[in-house]
């Protein structure tokens, strides 16, 4: 039978609309260490720095603080309660649950199976390096099966940030610097299909430049994390602001559409409804500048040449690198002039009256031509049909975001946590054997050595990250697994507690699962054995 546990809202607050977490609890940050550690200070173990905190104030990283001559960690650690079905899903058995859902039974106390209550690791605290077990190890059932869940704050120095950008317009040199407040905090990496994708944060910026690339670095990173915006500049490039969810903003503009792909693939997707309407058409983009009479689905469709010359370098048929240089002109690069990238027609093959779209990979950019008796391009009013194309385009250009990844090695102390004999996490999780959350949203866990996980940030509770000032990025982790294959790794045993346990002894707050996306972690993989 399902145990019930009695969870009190009553200082919630809790929105339905817009789940969050709340913030610290309100103390002064301490002042820095002194050696004559006053009677009334408490030291704070939980990592390296060791403050020495006064009463009624906070250490360096404001998680910690005195309160009342005791070292507590001032946010509350966040339950996640199981979405609940709609009202006619009363005969789960929860209490009050109806009323819940639909936002009535917001304040107040209500009975919840522990089943249906997660404990994340925000706010959960743990220590640096990690010298005793983690602060929460919490049974439960899953299926009638004894589960466990290990949760606890990691703090990483190893860790980055991976940023998409759904834009093709141009940012920035790949293995450009990238700058905060003048700092250096990452780099400009490979562009993907459709996205500029950056790399920001990373040891080497925490700790090995100066203290200010340190802190700056840090103060972006969790910014990014908490899904906050972040100004950045990028060396030869453009400025940005970055913001996890968010359409980003480039040298000052909001950027609205992903392209709909490169030229060549607008051409493969759009020929046939371009057949009839025009003679020849270019998709101009940074990448590969499509020609429609030369490509290989005009072809199909027995398009008459039309003796166009094209600048930039001819990859195959109807596909051209390196038309114009990158910028934030059409399609990605630094023209505002669509004739410029055409060098002419020849006179052997074109025809006065020759019909001619040339369109960006967005639609944002249009114009239609004819050609004169020169065989010179005149622009002409967009005949309707050929408009309708254009706006074909850019309704299947998806909306311009800002994708925010966080990436980090959990393989090292945070394992003496789980386990006392850390490798055996580590060969747990290639296993399939443990389920890997951050703040309750799923992990991917990179194949190889170590614990390399990469999570979305917006799959997480808002305010999920936090830092120490060594400076290191904490965030919240948590290891699932079957009881039996906690006891067989090295587990904890004597500190696994129930949901119950968490509930009476620790300040929390309960805050709905707001992911629908995103799997119950404890019943979120397939359990082996
Ligand atoms: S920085 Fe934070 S975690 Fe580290 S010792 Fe100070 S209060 Fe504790």
């Amino acid at each position: 039978m399902t145990e019930h546990t009695k969870v009190d809202h009553s200082s919630d607050n809790l929105d339905e609309s817009m789940p969050s977490t709340p913030g610290p609890t309100v103390l002064e940050k301490s002042k820095p260490r002194s050696a004559n550690m006053a009677a009334k200070k408490v030291e704070c173990n939980a990592c390296p720095v060791l403050c020495q905190i006064t009463g009624g104030r906070t250490g360096a990283c404001d998680r910690w603080g005195n309160v009342e001559g005791v070292l507590t960690r001032v946010d509350s650690v966040i339950l996640m309660r199981r979405p609940v079905g709609p009202p006619a899903d009363t005969a789960l058995g929860h209490e009050g649950e109806a009323a819940a859902h639909q936002g009535a039974a917001a304040t107040g106390s209500e009975l919840v199976p522990e089943t249906d209550l997660f404990v994340s690791g925000v706010g959960s605290g743990t220590t640096y390096p990690d010298y005793k077990p983690a602060p929460f190890i919490v049974g439960s059932k899953a299926n009638g099966v004894d589960m466990v869940t290990v949760v606890t704050e990691g703090i990483f120095s190893y860790c980055s940030f991976k940023v998409k950008i759904d834009t093709d317009r141009y940012l920035g040199p790949e293995q450009s610097n990238i700058r905060h407040k003048g700092e250096i905090v990452g780099h400009v990496t490979t562009a993907e299909y459709g996205s500029q994708m950056l790399s920001l944060g990373g040891v080497h910026h925490l700790t090995g430049g100066s203290k200010k690339e340190g802190r700056i670095t840090c103060d972006v990173m969790m910014a990014l994390g908490n899904k906050q915006a972040v100004e950045l500049t990028i060396d030869g490039g453009a400025q940005l602001v970055v913001q996890a969810g968010k359409a980003p903003i480039v040298d000052g503009v909001e950027e609205k559409r992903m392209r709909v792909g490169c030229g060549s693939a607008a051409i493969g997707i759009f020929a046939k409804q371009w057949f009839g309407h025009t003679d020849e058409v270019v998709v101009v983009d940074d990448h590969i500048t499509g020609v429609l009479s030369e490509h290989q689905a005009g072809r199909c469709l027995d398009i008459r040449p039309s003796g166009i010359k094209m600048k930039g370098r001819k990859s195959t048929p109807g596909r051209y690198f390196q038309v114009a240089n990158p910028g934030n002109g059409w399609g990605g690069t630094d023209i505002t002039d669509p004739l410029s990238i055409i060098e002419g027609f020849d006179p052997e093959v074109a025809w006065p009256g020759l019909r001619l779209l040339i369109t960006s990979t967005t639609g944002e950019h249009a114009e239609y031509y004819e050609l004169d008796d020169a065989l010179q391009p005149q622009p002409k009013a967009m005949p309707e049909a050929l408009q309708k194309t254009v706006e074909r385009i850019g309704e299947n250009c998806e909306p311009s975001l800002a994708s925010v990844l966080f990436l980090a090695g959990a393989g090292g102390s945070l394992r003496a946590g789980v386990t006392e004999n850390p490798i055996w996490l580590t060969n747990s999780i290639k296993q399939s054997l443990v389920n890997v959350t951050c703040g309750g949203a799923p992990a991917y866990i990179w194949a190889g050595g170590g614990i390399t996980v990469m999570v979305d940030v917006m799959r997480m509770p808002d305010n999920s990250f936090g830092y120490v000032p060594t400076p290191a990025i904490v965030a919240p982790i948590e290891f699932s697994m079957r009881l039996t294959d906690y006891e067989r790794l090295g587990g904890h045993m004597a500190d696994v507690q129930s949901v119950a346990d968490v509930l009476a002894r620790a300040d929390h707050r309960v805050i709905d699962w707001f992911d629908a996306e995103s799997p119950w972690p404890i019943a979120g993989r397939p359990v082996l054995g």
